[in-house]
């Protein structure tokens, strides 16, 4: 099958076929988006090698295990893990120590005709939301991971600190909640999709003079630690999205005065992620600036790398050509 895979360099090729282990699910993947984490691994984050991307939506092919999720469209977790572990037996599945993650750590990814992930990964996405919404599923449910790790209310002073993709997803995930949030950003357009009520949008040049409860650093950028710890209040909450690779300079004096919580926060719940783009309140779309057809990967990747870019998707192949029975085995599934 074909997959955009990087060893060093960034290359299309075909790479054989998966293989499902038991309670495995066979996927045609119909829409990939390019993260920045994915940008962040062709430079050398994580040693990863292989097929990259690990946001999609797809249509389950083949599932043995459980054969009701075949012809179903779905979204996964990105985290596949033990399950028999301390920590997988306790609730931190995510945090599983011997865990892959597809198109991270040792699991081939996403942007490929097709993917495997368990069963148990799987989410059904309601028929409300085009593919175009559910694509995004797993970085919107990034941003509501915050909801999970840090008290929001409505009289909570947050701010939001950068306007690519991940950073105007975590702005709508807190207008969804009616929380009001200042985003700031570098990118008049950008910040302009998500101004409206409960919406402040500033820009760095004209920083707020005030300092906020709570601020969450999602820029991807290894010097915006700096500028969150300069709008933090004393024993506010900072909430680190970046995963950047390589390391930060860090003064910690000012973490000890002020007595400032770090927080560092990962993935988020699906199914809150899927009802908020069900029930309207989320609506991702206008973040995409363009779709290119997998055969085009190499190119698509160039294009997310440009600044200023925000969501570029890679398109599976048509239905027609996945659904023909030999691209998966001749028991005619
Ligand atoms: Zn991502
Ligand atoms: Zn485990």
């Amino acid at each position: 099958v074909r997959a955009l895979t990087f060893d060093g360099t960034v290359v299309l090729r075909d790479v054989p076929p998966p293989t499902l282990a038991p309670g495995d699910a066979l996927v045609a993947v119909r829409l990939a988006g390019i993260c920045g984490t994915d940008l962040e691994i062709t430079r050398g984050y994580k040693g990863y090698r292989g097929t990259l991307g690990h946001e999609f939506v797809g249509e389950v092919l083949h599932c043995p295990s459980a054969p009701q999720w075949e012809g179903r469209r779905v979204v996964g977790e990105i985290n596949l893990s033990c399950g028999t572990c301390e920590r997988c037996t306790t609730g931190l599945r995510n945090h599983c120590a011997t865990r892959r993650v597809l198109g991270i750590l040792d699991h081939p990814g996403c942007f490929a005709e097709q993917l495997v992930l368990p069963a148990t990964n799987l989410h059904a996405v309601p028929d409300a939301i085009t593919d175009e919404h559910a694509v995004f599923t797993e970085p919107l449910a990034a941003a509501f991971r915050i909801f999970e790790q840090v008290p929001l209310t409505t009289a909570v002073h947050v701010a939001v600190i950068g306007d690519g993709k991940l950073g105007l997803l975590v702005v709508m995930a807190l207008r969804a909640r009616g929380i009001p949030v200042t985003a700031i950003g570098r990118h008049p357009r950008k910040l302009a999709l998500v101004a409206g009520p409960g919406v402040r949008t500033t820009t760095t040049d004209t920083l707020p003079p005030e300092r906020f409860d709570v601020i969450v650093e999602a820029t991807g950028s290894r010097d915006a630690l700096a500028l969150a710890l300069a709008l933090v209040r004393p024993r506010g909450t900072v909430v680190l999205k970046s995963t950047v690779h390589g390391t930060v300079e860090l003064p910690t004096a000012p973490l000890v005065v002020d007595e400032i919580h770090l927080v560092g926060s990962r993935c988020g719940p699906f199914d809150v992620a899927l009802a908020a783009m069900a029930d309207g309140t989320v609506d991702p779309r206008p973040l995409i600036d363009a779709r290119y057809p997998l055969a085009q990967g190499e190119e698509a990747l160039a294009h997310a790398r440009r600044p200023g870019t925000l969501k570029v998707l890679l398109e599976g192949p048509p239905e027609s050509c996945w659904r023909r029975e030999d691209i998966y085995g001749d028991d005619g599934r």
